[in-house]
């Protein structure tokens, strides 16, 4: 038989072949973006009552409605902004299928969209398999801020949608008010859509505010702006999220997202609903995770690894440049087969493979663990 692949740029996403790697060499794995503490028990409860109280048949395709009635008044008091929950929130299996609907919902084949770089592995190919064509535009290392007017020079009749993520994977740079104002006067009067990967929201440092495209009224009527429940309360392996639009751009989301899953896990839908009804559930989060940020980084002035800036996500990222000067991607298989630590090389999070000799560290892991990475990574010289 023969296939004509549909991505044919596409090899193993690199968190896979870097967590294989990981357990086959028995490395503390600080690549892959996921938690090794354990999750809340309150919200663990609430999940097992949900399943013991019969909540176990589908919910309507749009989600569990007490859940997203609690999502809109979490988006009003952080936001400010009235979001309705019949028509503009939907329930998914995380946000790398929102964002994969968000994409697939509008693109058509020759369309243009703005992907700044480094990138999150799955928006480029999510672009290509609609047969759309990605406009690279790269955050310059090691600020990675966005150059607007490299934005405005790149922007033509055939774009359709910029994609954005803050707080940022791989690099932990997030977007400010002007960076907004920036994107707001750019779109103006245009037809270009926006998809907001938010999925660390919360995980946002140092008092900054999160530049949710929820608190723009004028960039939500052309957004989709998406959420992981996974990612922020330490259950990536629940892969369930959600996404937030108008209601004109969410029924269009829906007849894609309906003939694909349908609708998602009941009983955790349920759990959350009650769960977020307290704030601190969402309130604590930007503390506790700044603190391992800096408890990483106060571990990591014993290394000779250059630390960068993360004001936001799991991620941290860091030059190598004062041990070696071997390309990332054989530094970070190195470093895991000699060292027992395993890092993403960021050169991966880009089409061309630019490689400013960058690793990235998930510093979402205990204490413990963090220490006994940091023990083996002060030795390498
Ligand atoms: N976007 C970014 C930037 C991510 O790092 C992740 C992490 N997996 C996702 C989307 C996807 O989240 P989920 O696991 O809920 O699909
Ligand atoms: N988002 C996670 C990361 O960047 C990984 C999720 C995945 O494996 N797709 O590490």
């Amino acid at each position: 038989m023969h296939i004509h692949s549909k991505l044919p740029n596409a090899g193993t996403t690199i968190f896979t072949v870097m967590s294989t790697l990981a357990t086959e060499h028995n490395a503390v794995n600080l690549g892959q973006g996921f938690p090794d503490y354990t999750m809340s028990e309150e919200l663990i409860g609430h999940v097992t009552e949900a399943m013991k109280n019969g909540f176990n048949q589908y919910v309507p395709m749009q989600g569990y409605m007490p859940l997203r009635e609690v999502l809109a008044e979490k988006i009003k008091y952080l936001y400010q902004t009235a979001v309705n929950p019949a028509t503009q929130v939907t329930i998914t299996p995380g946000g790398t299928y929102a964002i994969y609907t968000a994409l697939t919902t509008v693109l058509q084949p020759g369309d243009e969209v703005i992907i700044f770089e480094p990138a999150y592995d799955s928006y480029i190919p999510n672009a290509e398999v609609n047969g759309a064509v990605p406009i690279l535009v790269e955050l310059k290392f090691p600020v990675y801020k966005i150059d607007w007017a490299e934005v405005r020079k790149k922007i033509s009749p055939k774009t359709k949608m910029i994609m954005l993520n803050s707080p940022h994977n791989p690099t932990g740079a997030v977007l400010l008010e002007e960076d907004m104002n920036e994107l707001r006067s750019i779109v103006k009067g245009t037809n270009i859509f926006i998809c907001s990967d938010e999925v660390y929201e919360h995980l946002i440092f140092d008092d900054i505010p999160h530049q949710s495209i929820l608190r723009y009224p004028d960039l939500l009527e052309r957004s989709f702006v998406c959420f992981s429940f996974g990612k922020v309360y330490h259950c990536t392996g629940w892969k369930l999220g959600y996404c937030i639009s108008s209601p004109e751009l969410m029924k269009e989301f829906r007849k894609v997202h309906q003939f694909n899953c349908f609708s998602c896990h009941t009983p955790s839908q349920v759990g959350l609903s009650k769960f977020l009804k307290n704030k601190e559930s969402y309130l604590s989060l930007p503390l506790f995770m700044q603190q391992k940020r800096d408890y990483f980084l106060k571990l990591m002035k014993e290394t000779k690894f250059g630390m960068l800036e993360s004001k936001g996500s799991y991620f941290i990222c860091a030059t190598y440049d004062r041990i070696s000067n071997e390309p990332d991607k054989d530094f970070s298989i190195r470093i895991t087969k000699e060292y027992g630590v395993t890092t993403i090389p960021v050169s991966v999070f880009y089409r061309s493979g630019t490689d400013n000799k960058v690793v990235r560290f998930c510093f979402a892991k205990r204490n413990e663990t963090l220490e006994a990475a940091v023990e083996k990574l002060v030795t390498i010289r």
